[in-house]
C-alpha cells in the first residue's frame, strides 16, 4: 500500500515538472514565432534584443539552398496585402553555406555567431516594417539590379542590430567571416562594400551610448 501511494506521488511530481516544462517552453515562445527547435535558443536571444517583434508573425525555416546567401528574410507573399501590423514575415535559413569555397554546415556555426546572423536578418525585418506596401515593391526591384542598393539594405540592418544592443553578436559573425575566409580578396572586397565595418559599428555604439545618457 506504501508503495501505491509513492508510486502515485512520483507520478504526479512527473506530471508536474512535464507541464511545468511546457508552461516555460511555452512562455518562451510566443504562437506567432515558428521556429525550428535545433534552433530555439539562438533565435530567441536574438529575438530578445527586438522588443517591437515581439508581436510580429515571424517564421523561421530551414531550406536546403537560398542562392549567395546564408539566410535571408522578407514578407510572406500571402500576407503582403494585408495592413502593415498584420505583415507577416519569414527568416529562410540555408542548411549550407559557403565562405570562400569551403562549405559549413549552418548548425555547426558557434553559438555568438549564429545569434548574430539572426541578429542581422531579424534588423531586416524592423526595416521592412516600416515600409509601406509600394515601398516594399520598390525595395525589392532595386534590391534585384542595383549593388549599392543592396549595401545601404545591408548596412541598415547591421545598424538595427546595433541600435538593439546586438553589437557584440554582429561583431562575432563578422569575424568568423573574415577569419574563415582565407585570402580571399574578392570575397572581402565584398564584405567590406556590403556590411558595416568593425569601426563603423563601435562609431553607432558611441552614438547609441551618448543617445542613451542624454536622455536620462
Ligand atoms: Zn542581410
Amino acid at each position: 500500500m506504501i508503495l501505491n501511494i509513492s508510486s502515485v506521488l512520483k507520478v504526479r511530481i512527473g506530471m508536474m515538472m512535464l507541464l511545468n516544462i511546457f508552461a516555460i517552453q511555452f512562455a518562451q515562445v510566443p504562437e506567432n514565432h515558428t521556429i525550428p527547435e535545433v534552433l530555439q535558443d539562438e533565435i530567441n536571444v536574438a529575438l530578445s534584443y527586438y522588443p517591437d517583434l515581439k508581436d510580429a508573425e515571424i517564421e523561421f525555416r530551414f531550406k536546403s539552398d537560398i542562392k549567395k546567401s546564408t539566410m535571408q528574410a522578407r514578407p510572406k507573399f500571402g500576407s503582403f496585402f494585408k495592413s502593415r501590423k498584420n505583415r507577416a514575415y519569414v527568416v529562410l535559413i540555408s542548411e549550407n553555406f559557403k565562405i570562400s569555397n569551403r562549405e559549413f554546415k549552418t548548425i555547426d556555426m558557434p553559438r555568438d555567431v549564429m545569434i548574430g546572423w539572426i541578429g542581422h536578418e531579424l534588423g531586416h525585418i524592423m526595416d521592412y516594417r516600416n515600409r509601406s506596401k509600394s515601398n516594399l515593391i520598390k525595395f525589392g526591384i532595386k534590391y534585384l539590379y542595383f549593388d549599392n542598393f543592396i549595401a545601404n539594405a545591408e548596412r541598415r540592418a547591421d545598424s538595427y542590430a546595433v541600435a538593439s544592443g546586438m553589437e557584440e553578436y554582429i561583431l562575432k559573425a563578422k569575424e568568423f567571416i573574415l577569419s574563415n575566409s582565407d585570402i580571399d580578396v574578392k570575397y572581402l572586397a565584398r564584405i567590406k562594400k556590403y556590411y558595416l565595418s568593425p569601426e563603423e559599428i563601435l562609431e553607432l555604439v558611441n552614438e547609441r551610448e551618448a543617445k542613451e545618457a542624454s536622455a536620462l
